[in-house]
């Protein structure tokens, strides 16, 4: 009996997704003995074949071509797997849709931003989702290796694909004491970077130590590894499914530990927050491009 078929796709994104998927070494002949892999950015070919039980699509839709390769793929498709938060929430390059798309063009290509060699840039950043139905998404920047393998293994084997519901930090090991505790004082003065801190407590909650940790505000899955190793969390698998405004959360978890007015102070928190949910957020509707692009 013929294995189902798998490709996979890159679109605007950086690739790392792919990367994150060859990491899982050994793991990828799992898959490779369950599917014939017929098609990867790697391969060669320019498009995908026209009949494919499984494609793994990486990258937001910002450009023209990406929207045509991925109606192909959904055409050619029985399961469409997004994966990275390019694909599923429009990703760290979404971050444009804050600026016209005319200043965006001027900042990246200069004079020459009229050129016709350059790629038709969308009047925004879109996750997958918003051009063709997505059958499974696996956010992250990039997914955890394990992540990706048994979502594709989940697709090619046609069985259920729980992706993970809760916060970070229901999985991460550090203690959360004042954040628990009901009180009328504040958790801290205020928001610090790492390097401010003379010392950083491995076993406290980094928010309760004054750090800015987004893992009240993101999906788990990752195994709160920024955590484990003395990082905060940046908020890179996105918004749990309990929420839905990453950067929304991020503000109302802010007010919530920080005495009133040290919010002011933070220099980007619509970068921060939105850093990789911008997309998906209801920021694209506010700030709508009247006009389009006038390059
Ligand atoms: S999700 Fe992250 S790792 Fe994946 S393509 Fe986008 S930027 Fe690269
Ligand atoms: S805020 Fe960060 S450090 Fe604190 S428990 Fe949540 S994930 Fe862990
Ligand atoms: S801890 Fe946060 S930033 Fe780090 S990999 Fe996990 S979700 Fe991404």
């Amino acid at each position: 009996m013929s294995k189902p078929t798998l490709a996979t796709i890159a679109l605007s994104g950086c690739e790392g997704c792919h990367v994150s998927l060859l990491d899982s070494h050994e793991g990828l002949l799992d898959v490779l003995a369950l599917v014939d892999l017929v098609h990867s950015p790697f391969s060669g070919e320019a498009e995908i074949p026209s009949q494919v039980d499984v494609v793994m699509v990486e990258g937001a839709i910002a450009n023209e071509e990406d929207r045509r390769r991925a109606e192909a793929a959904r055409k050619a498709a029985t399961i469409v797997v997004a994966v990275g938060s390019c694909a599923v929430l429009g990703g760290i390059g979404g971050l444009r849709n804050l600026s016209r798309l005319s200043d965006v063009k001027k900042a990246a290509f200069g004079a020459d931003s009229k050129s016709s060699r350059l790629p038709v840039l969308e009047d925004r950043v879109r996750p997958v989702s918003d051009v063709i139905l997505v059958d499974m998404s696996v956010p992250g920047c990039a997914p955890e290796t394990g992540q990706i393998v048994e979502a594709l293994l989940a697709a090619v084997n046609n069985t259920p694909y729980n992706p993970p519901r809760r916060n970070l930090c229901d999985e991460c090991h550090r203690e959360k004491r004042a954040m628990l505790e009901h009180s009328q004082e504040f958790v801290s003065d205020g928001v610090f970077a790492l390097m401010e801190l003379e010392t950083i407590d491995p076993v406290i909650c980094l928010l309760e130590q004054g750090v800015l940790c987004m893992g009240p505000m993101t999906r788990e899955g990752c195994g709160a590894k920024c955590t484990a190793a003395n990082v905060p969390c940046r908020g890179c698998a996105g918004p749990s499914r309990l929420e839905f405004e990453q950067g929304g959360k991020t503000i109302d978890a802010l007010a919530a530990v920080l005495p009133a007015g040290a919010l002011m102070y933070m220099e980007d928190l619509i970068g921060t927050g939105y850093r990789f949910s911008l997309p998906v957020s209801v920021f694209p509707t506010i700030f709508d491009h009247e006009g389009g692009d006038d390059v």
